[in-house]
């Protein structure tokens, strides 16, 4: 079991030898699928792929890929692949059979190793009374998505998922084990927190969770030539919209994919979902204005909280996908006939959604609980995806996105969410100057000959 990297061999059998978990090379069986991302439009060649069982595996990888002159790539389910480019020189640490999650009803904290997805907590969780602040798609990363910042369906009414984080188990790059809290390695648990996973590998990770066993959720559809109506409507409903609710809007163009019913089957939507922590009387009273645009379809009704990952009809498995997203300070007129003059009812779009998600409320203030990103600007986070199953769709998506990014710009914060960047970024894109220097700082201290490898990098 030898592999030539820059005419040096390196004996990958030594370090099978030393783990528990499995150590896959090009020519093996399983080659293909261990490389494999969720984002299929990435072709991720590194010299090794390790499926690590647990924090002592992952040390042992960590101390081989020093040794070796290679980095480490940690990756749960490759929702971010695209931005890591070419593995060449790397071992692929795909993490995704760390999986256990422990619930403590009492203190209200979950625990969950680190190749847990959102799904399996929310499932975990149904009964208890208790949600965590879960994305929209289920089967994102609980560690990715928490590292990144993490916006979930409740993130104006309780800000980030990685300011909810009260323990953080990790592998450091001299292969040391280290427990992460806000009194002890205080400095590395602030950097993760936002500050996504540069200086340590995650091995699991403790997280609050809140009392809400069901929430009123939904989705308005109205026919795609409404788009510009219902986004001034919907501009305007959320200046002054209670904290309680954290909707979003979209332009929705759906696949003719045999899994979903006849009537949203090749049929595209501006679509208004989220969820109302409120009572149904309440968020009837909210949606009015809505609801008086006359939708078509309106499914918003009462539904016990671990039914949330279903709601944005998240594509449930891998998809080849170029996306990209950026915060927007403000949706003016102009912004929505820019949006539509790209996106809009008027034009053949190879985008299958265009999404904007309200920010402000408990997500636009810093929380003093929250680490390198405790808040997110600015008044709309925008994410937009299309499906390229080849590579003349690919150039048609990536053009279309790229597009849509540099044409709304004049709207833009000058901040983008690093969990929605999938170009890559500079890093002033993500932190203030001294947000950057201080994980800068962090990275030095904990990784200084740049072992890990993340999907946004500090330089
Ligand atoms: C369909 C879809 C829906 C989404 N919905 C939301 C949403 O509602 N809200 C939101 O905030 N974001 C959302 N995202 C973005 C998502 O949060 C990011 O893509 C996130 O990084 C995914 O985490 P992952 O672990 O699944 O992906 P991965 O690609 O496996 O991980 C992403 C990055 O996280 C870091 N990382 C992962 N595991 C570890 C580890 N063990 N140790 C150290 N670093 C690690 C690495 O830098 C890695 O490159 C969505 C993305 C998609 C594609």
């Amino acid at each position: 079991m030898t592999l030539s990297v820059d005419q040096s061999e390196i004996q990958f059998d030594t370090l099978a030898d030393r783990i528990t978990g499995a150590v896959v090379l090009s020519g093996d069986p399983n080659w293909d699928t261990a490389r494999q991302p969720w984002n299929l439009a990435n072709d991720q060649r590194p010299n090794a792929v390790v499926l690590p069982a647990d924090a002592d595996d992952i040390s042992a990888v960590v101390l081989f890929a020093k040794n070796n002159g290679l980095r480490v790539v940690p990756q749960g389910t490759g929702h971010l692949a695209s931005p890591l480019g070419d593995l060449t020189g790397s071992i692929l640490l795909n993490t995704s059979s760390i999986k256990w999650i422990d619930i403590d009803p009492d203190d209200q904290v979950v625990r969950v190793g680190a190749g847990v997805v959102w799904g399996e907590v929310t499932s975990a969780l149904a009964g208890t009374g208790l949600t965590a602040l879960a994305g929209s798609s289920s089967d994102v990363g609980v560690v990715g998505y928490t590292l990144g910042g993490g916006y979930s369906w409740l993130s104006r009414e309780y800000g980030l998922a990685a300011s909810s984080v009260t323990a953080i188990d990790v592998v450091t790059a001299d292969g040391e084990l280290r427990h992460l809290t806000a009194d002890s390695n205080s400095e590395l648990f602030w950097a993760l927190r936002g500050g996504g996973g540069n200086s340590a590998i995650v091995t699991a990770i403790a997280f609050e969770v809140v009392p809400i066993a069901d929430i009123y959720a939904g989705m308005l559809m109205y026919p795609l030539d409404r788009a510009p109506e219902v986004f001034t409507a919907y501009e305007r409903w959320t200046r002054d919209l209670t904290d309680h609710a954290t909707t979003c809007v979209r332009l929705l163009r759906l696949p003719p994919m045999p899994e979903l019913p006849d009537f949203l089957r090749g049929q595209s939507f501006v679509v208004v979902d989220g969820a109302i922590n409120a009572s149904d009387a309440e968020a009837d009273t909210l949606l009015a204005p809505l609801r008086d645009l006359n939708p078509s379809i309106d499914t918003f009704a009462r539904i016990p909280t671990d039914q949330l990952g279903l709601m944005h009809m998240d594509p449930p498995a891998p998809v080849p996908a170029i996306s990209d997203g950026m915060i927007l300070d403000a949706l003016t007129p102009a912004a929505i006939e820019t949006l539509m003059q790209l996106a809009g009812p008027d034009i053949e779009s190879a985008l299958l959604l265009v999404d904007l998600r309200h920010l402000g409320g408990a997500v636009g203030h810093r929380d003093p609980r929250g680490g390198a990103i405790d808040h997110l600007p600015g008044r709309f986070l925008l994410y937009t995806v299309g499906i390229a199953p080849d590579a003349v769709t690919a150039g048609i998506v990536g053009r279309e996105v790229r597009m849509l990014i540099e044409s709304l710009t004049p709207w833009a914060n000058d901040k983008d969410y690093s969990n929605f960047r999938e170009a890559t970024a500079s890093p002033k894109r993500f932190y203030s100057t001294g947000v950057l220097a201080r994980l800068r700082a962090v990275k030095r201290a904990y990784d200084p000959a740049n072992v890990i490898r993340t999907s946004h990098e500090l330089i």
